[in-house]
């Protein structure tokens, strides 16, 4: 089977959604080449809600995207209300910062923008590739990945850095014996 080789780029990225097609475009606007990856299919749902808070929202008006959400015709929350035991409490989203609502955006809708965003930069968007391992260099710093491409060719591709944004369960950070620095758990849980 032939292996699809690539190499030369400054960065891969693996994982195309909210963090890893982010990360790209920002590289990529950034001049560097980036090859981002993600073994999902181009516009795939995952499971989520999809409350965006201020900060999320204050992104995507910084990287010029908060349009193309409000232009899918995602509604604004303008005003939310908080529940504890009988207390009610109701909170008008105050304008700040150029953000004067909150969004809901589906993954359907927020994950496609932010790839579209990550390729527009420059970034070389590939899905249906699926990482298997890192590779590493004579004196053992990572290299680059290995896997199977869109039509389930091996395939290996270098770079100068591998960035992890495969989610919770990343792959990448365990080949790598990434260090755990924060870990939260769930205190209550809301059916
Ligand atoms: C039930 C639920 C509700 C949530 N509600 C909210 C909410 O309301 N608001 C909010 O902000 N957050 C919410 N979250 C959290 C939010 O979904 C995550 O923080 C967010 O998805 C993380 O984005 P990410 O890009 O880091 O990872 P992910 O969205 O997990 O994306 C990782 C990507 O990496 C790809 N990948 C993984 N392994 C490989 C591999 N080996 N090769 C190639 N690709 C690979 C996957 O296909 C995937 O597309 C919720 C999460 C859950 C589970």
């Amino acid at each position: 089977m032939p292996i699809t080789r690539t190499s030369g780029h400054d960065v891969i990225v693996v994982g195309a959604r909210a963090a890893g097609a982010a990360t790209a475009m920002l590289l990529a606007r950034a001049g560097l080449d980036v090859l981002v990856v993600d073994r999902s299919r181009a516009g795939a749902d995952t499971v989520s809600t999809h409350a965006l808070m201020r900060g999320g929202v204050l992104q995507l008006h910084r990287w010029d995207l908060l349009d193309q959400i409000v232009d899918a015709g995602t509604p604004p929350v303008r005003r939310t209300t908080f529940t504890y035991a009988d207390d009610i409490v109701p909170i008008t989203i105050k304008p700040a910062y150029g953000v004067d609502a909150l969004y809901a955006p589906r993954r359907t809708i927020l994950d496609p923008i932010l790839a579209q965003a990550a390729g527009t930069a420059g970034a070389e968007v590939r899905f249906g590739t699926r990482i298997t391992g890192i590779t590493r260099d004579d004196a053992g710093r990572v290299d680059g990945v290995e896997g199977f491409d869109e039509v389930g060719n091996p395939m290996r591709c270098t770079a100068r850095w591998v960035i992890g944004a495969d989610g919770v369960t990343s792959a990448v950070a365990r080949a790598v014996g990434a260090a755990v620095q924060r870990r939260g758990t769930g205190a209550t849980a809301v059916v």
